[in-house]
């Protein structure tokens, strides 16, 4: 969508990055790194600095000790944790539960250690857990379920409840967790970011995943990290020390400064403000917000009644005819359901927001 965005020239509501410029002081200390020499390898879990930075930020804000030494890995991005924890736990004919819609690497990331992906779909409408559903999918063979908060492309969010629910279904087999918490400093209302970290028995069998482009704003600079119980991370490096080995020494080198010194990113404000305000401008188009995002930076509307194409037809006729590119949301399905739902992401500039919306008006 994002390249047919940038053929019709219109406005990029589909991928999801923003169109905002990073905090001046992390660019400065990226050049810093690199004027001052630190252009070679960082050793092979991530630079000791950042992960004792990500420890100390996670006890303060989570108030859960993690060893930087033992249990955090840096890696390029969290698509590329996502697939190494994946590979460190699978087998051929495992199966892995993954509730829909998904985010799109996981089922190939599954499909790729020759797994089997086993996909649950999320309640219709509020896109809640299904819990029946969850618990009829778990078989002897289950090896790892995937887990989304906050969640793209739904903008729903985990309780501290939802977790217990899960540990109750688990906790008598050998299921491991992937928690994907790439959005867990996007929550709005006043919302509590629930991480699997803080639940003790989940906690000895999750990888928990996360994304400094999504804190950030640095999507580009690819930089995310894994944390798990020691034994896991130490099978997570095994793959790690062979697929990239280390991870870009200036980027790691600039985010351990900037969080080091106290610098702690509060983007939910920024990005509340930017769901209101743009959801506030699409009231005067013909498009139905769902209920309003309780997380992440994507919001869904839907199209019902506007028109009879399938979600992806009428994402790429707005695209070239309107100069909006959304993505649609069967995109996230492996059955292609259609809810007649797009996906837009908001994480841009008010002018840009407000194009957008203008463009969407003239749809009838
Ligand atoms: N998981 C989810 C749910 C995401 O939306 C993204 C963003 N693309 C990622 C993982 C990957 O993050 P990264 O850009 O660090 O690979
Ligand atoms: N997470 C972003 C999205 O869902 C971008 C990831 C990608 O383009 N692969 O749009």
């Amino acid at each position: 969508m994002s390249l047919l965005a940038q053929k019709n020239n219109a406005i990029n509501l589909s991928q999801g990055f923003p169109d905002f410029p990073i905090e001046g002081q992390l660019s400065t200390l990226l050049h810093e790194a690199s004027v001052s020499g630190l252009n070679q390898y960082a050793p092979m879990p991530g630079l000791p600095a950042l992960r004792e930075a990500i420890a100390a930020d996670f006890l303060t804000r989570y108030g859960v000790a993690i060893d930087p030494e033992t249990e955090i890995t840096i890696t390029p991005g969290a698509t590329y944790a996502i697939y190494t924890a994946f590979t460190s736990l699978l087998q051929a004919g495992d199966e892995v539960i993954v509730l829909e819609p998904a985010y799109d690497s996981y089922i190939p990331n599954i499909e790729m250690s020759g797994a089997i992906p086993v996909p649950v779909k999320l309640l219709p409408h509020s896109f809640r857990p299904d819990w029946n559903a969850i618990a009829a999918a778990i078989t002897e063979r289950t090896k790892a379920i995937i887990v989304n908060t906050p969640h793209n492309p739904t903008g729903s969010v985990w309780s501290a409840e939802d977790w217990n629910t899960l540990w109750e279904l688990l906790k008598d087999r050998p299921v491991y967790v992937l928690s994907d918490e790439v959005y867990e400093q996007l929550l709005f209302d006043g919302r509590q970011h629930y991480s699997v970290l803080q639940h003790p028995g989940l906690r000895e069998r999750s990888f928990a995943l996360y994304s400094f482009g999504k804190v950030f704003h640095n999507t580009g600079w690819k930089i995310g990290f894994a944390v798990a119980p020691p034994a896991m991370s130490k099978a997570f490096r095994r793959l790690h020390q062979f697929l990239s080995f280390s991870v870009n020494t200036p980027a790691q080198w600039a985010l351990a400064q900037f969080i080091g010194s106290g610098n702690l990113a509060k983007p939910a404000a920024l990005l509340q403000q930017k769901r209101d305000y743009f959801n506030s401008l699409m009231q005067h188009t013909p498009f139905r917000m769902l209920a309003p995002a309780s997380g992440s930076y994507f919001q869904l509307y839907s199209y019902e009644g506007l028109s009879d194409m399938s979600d992806k037809d009428y994402a790429c006729f707005l695209t070239e005819q309107f100069g909006v590119a959304s993505i649609p949301v069967s995109a996230f399905y492996s059955d292609g359901t259609d809810h007649k739902i797009l996906r837009v992401c908001f994480a841009k500039k008010e002018e840009t927001l407000k194009e957008a919306a203008l463009r969407l008006k003239a749809v009838a």
